[in-house]
């Protein structure tokens, strides 16, 4: 016999959680299905010295806050698992760790929930384990020399757990930037493959730009006001890192630190990977887009003030268009290229060729099967901890109209 409930929420990050906070405020009987721990993504998938890139004061969950004595700091990857820890004991979530997820199915009356625990029969189900299960790597990956030691942004942990040699840090948003600056401070000769990226200063007219983005009212732009959805969904994350000094970490904070800058790595040639030219139109093209995301801070602000502008990105006088990966110069290569929600165990058709999930702001294409915590999802702060609330809020309110219970 299988248990019933109405709600199965699967994931015990900050969206799941989110979620059953607003179903036991509307009295929805659920439970929280985690295959791991509670934050388990902050617990194990994580490198070693992450920080968070938003700052304290932006970490907020329904009805819990950041109240420790560093507002202005970035919270390490423990510290986030406890403060999502603490939440779940807070709002007292149904959680079962533990349990994995194998199968999900539509029935007449809803899903049939299949875990390595038992079965579980559902009205709605809420989609929750996360935008960034598996690393995306390009195919080319397949091709490299087996001399070389690859490692995703899951795999890797600190710098000394590289294999010896120069390191070739493929790709230059959020994660790459972090790890390129990372090793070549560890003292190993880096490599960093920029394609298109999102600049951003650290701090401008004295405030974090993350105050900026959430004040100015950016991030809380609704998806169905966002001019090219499809677009604002694959943007890549900024060029952010949280640091004590509130430091910039842009291309040329890694070129000062003695980073080598080439372009997009687009083939690989008997060994040799080959890069793009043209890196000066990829800097411009960034410090374009920065320039107008700081003119619609001063536009918005309307006081006149303009802060000081960053410099242009500098480009090399000469960049390298290839690297020979079997001259031993390259011992590890690091993609840094993003990551990719996993539905492999989602037995109803809503997944595209693309493997994203069809949905109209969280409603997803099968009655009752609702997501969370997907890029733009409802609005342009979808993914980020502060970005849950609203919602959690809103995709609940549907789904109790789904099951009757609004
Ligand atoms: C490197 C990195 C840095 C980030 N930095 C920031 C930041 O600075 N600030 C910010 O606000 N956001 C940041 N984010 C974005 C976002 O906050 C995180 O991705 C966050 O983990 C998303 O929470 P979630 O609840 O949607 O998913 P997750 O935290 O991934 O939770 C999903 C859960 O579902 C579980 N699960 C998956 N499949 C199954 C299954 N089949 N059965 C049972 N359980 C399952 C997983 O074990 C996991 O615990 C960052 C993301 C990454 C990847």
């Amino acid at each position: 016999m299988s248990e019933v409930t109405s709600t199965v929420v699967i994931g015990a990050g900050h969206a799941g959680l989110a979620a059953s906070h607003f179903l036991t405020e509307r009295s929805i009987d659920h439970v929280v299905v985690e295959r791991g721990e509670v934050a388990n993504s902050w617990r194990r998938e994580r490198w070693e010295s992450l920080r968070l890139l938003t700052p304290n004061w932006l970490s907020r969950l329904p009805g819990h806050a950041y109240s420790g004595a560093d507002p202005d700091g970035y919270m390490s990857a423990t510290e986030v698992g406890d403060f999502i820890a603490d939440f779940a004991v807070g709002s007292q979530a149904p959680v079962r760790t533990g349990v994995t997820v194998t199968s999900v199915r539509r029935t007449e009356a809803g899903y049939d929930v299949a875990t390595d625990q038992g079965a579980i029969r559902a009205g709605s189900v809420v989609l929750a384990t996360g935008a960034c299960n598996r690393p995306s790597v390009p195919g080319l990956a397949a091709g490299l020399p087996a001399s070389v030691e690859q490692v995703t942004a899951f795999d890797y942990r600190s710098p000394d757990r590289l294999a010896e040699g120069g390191v070739l840090v493929v790709g230059a948003s959020a994660t790459g930037v972090q790890l390129a600056s990372e090793i070549r401070r560890s003292g190993r000769p880096v490599t960093l493959s920029v394609g298109e990226h999102t600049r951003m200063p650290r701090t401008y007219q004295g405030r974090d730009v993350l105050w900026w983005m959430e004040e100015s009212g950016i991030w809380g732009q609704r998806y169905d006001e966002v001019d090219d959805l499809v677009r604002a969904r694959r943007l890549p994350s900024p060029q952010l890192v949280g640091t004590p000094e509130r430091a910039t970490l842009d291309l040329n904070a890694l070129t000062d630190l003695g980073v080598d800058l080439v372009g997009r790595w687009s083939a690989l040639r008997d060994g040799t990977a080959l890069f793009s030219g043209g890196l000066r139109n990829v800097f411009a093209l960034a410090d374009l887009k920065q320039q107008r995301l700081l003119d619609g801070f001063d536009a918005w602000a309307a006081d006149g003030a303009t802060g000081e502008r960053p410099e242009p990105t500098r480009a090399p006088a000469t960049s390298r268009l290839q690297l020979d990966l079997t001259s031993g110069e390259i011992g590890t290569v690091v993609w840094a290229t993003g990551y990719r929600p996993d539905y492999s165990w989602l037995d109803v058709p809503v997944v595209d060729g693309k493997g994203q999930l069809r949905h109209d702001g969280g409603v997803v294409d099968s009655p009752g099967l609702y997501a969370l915590g997907l890029p733009v999802l409802r609005r342009r702060k979808s993914t980020f901890i502060h970005g849950i609330e609203d919602d959690a809020r809103e995709v609940v309110d549907h789904l109790a109209g789904w099951l009757g219970r609004s």
